[in-house]
């Protein structure tokens, strides 16, 4: 199991209208982040703010190169982003069938130890 290298693949795939925020968290941005909250639309994220109508893609995934011209892609609210984002990965049968780039081959071969080393990585995350 590796540590996450921003591939990108959760947001691209989740935030086209996979992703969740609690009551709570939406309350949140409406009084401290109201560039976040313009995007909720019903409880919906996230949403264009103009039209209402769910988008593609989150708004707040930056595409980016770094210094060994890989592409990788951050987060514009990585401290305020919603939970369902905080606690992805979360299990591994999950990353397989996303193709999440932190799964090594010899993580294949015994889940419940690629598992557990999962869970200590994302300590800190969660
Ligand atoms: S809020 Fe951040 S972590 Fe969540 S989908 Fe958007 S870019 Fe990814
Ligand atoms: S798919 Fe996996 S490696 Fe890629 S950004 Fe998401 S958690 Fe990180």
């Amino acid at each position: 199991m590796k540590t996450c290298n921003s591939c990108g693949k959760c947001c691209i795939k989740y935030s086209n209208g996979a992703l969740s925020a609690s009551e709570t968290e939406i309350e949140l941005w409406e009084v401290f982040n109201p560039n976040i909250a313009e995007y909720v639309k019903n409880g919906e994220i996230w949403a264009d703010p103009s039209s209402g109508k769910l988008l593609e893609l989150c708004p707040f995934l930056r595409k980016t190169t770094n210094t060994k011209s890989v592409v990788q892609y951050t987060c514009d609210i990585y401290y305020d982003r919603p939970d369902d984002c905080k606690y992805y990965p979360s299990n591994v049968r999950e990353m397989i069938n996303d193709q999440c780039e932190m799964i090594e081959a010899s993580d294949l071969l015994d889940l419940t130890k690629a598992q557990r080393k999962l869970d200590i990585i994302m300590v800190d995350s969660r």
